[in-house]
């Protein structure tokens, strides 16, 4: 089992590399606000404990091919195919 330190560290490493990605793309700007100072700090807090999934919109028979188990990203085809949104995979729901 990893201390949790290492853990709390990692998570700060895992947002801090992402941040930096973000502003060298130019998605994010270098002025950093109080709004920017939230969003990291929850991002932090996600990754050591994540929100729980809410399970309320998802499907009996999820995507085979990348899980995906959102009504909304699952389109039916024709009545008997389901087409998911997310990789595109085209299966049969009781199969
Ligand atoms: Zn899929």
């Amino acid at each position: 089992m990893t201390k949790p330190e290492l853990t709390i560290a990692d998570a700060i490493r895992e947002v801090t590399v992402a941040m930096q990605k973000a502003i060298a793309d130019g998605y994010r700007s270098r002025m950093i606000d109080a709004d920017d100072l939230i969003e990291v700090l929850l991002a932090i807090a996600d990754r050591l404990d994540p929100p729980v999934p809410d399970t309320t919109n998802q499907v009996v028979c999820p995507c085979p091919d990348c899980g995906m188990a959102d009504a909304d990203r699952l389109v039916w085809q024709n009545g008997e195919f389901v087409r998911c949104d997310a990789c595109g995979t085209i299966y049969a729901p009781d199969a």
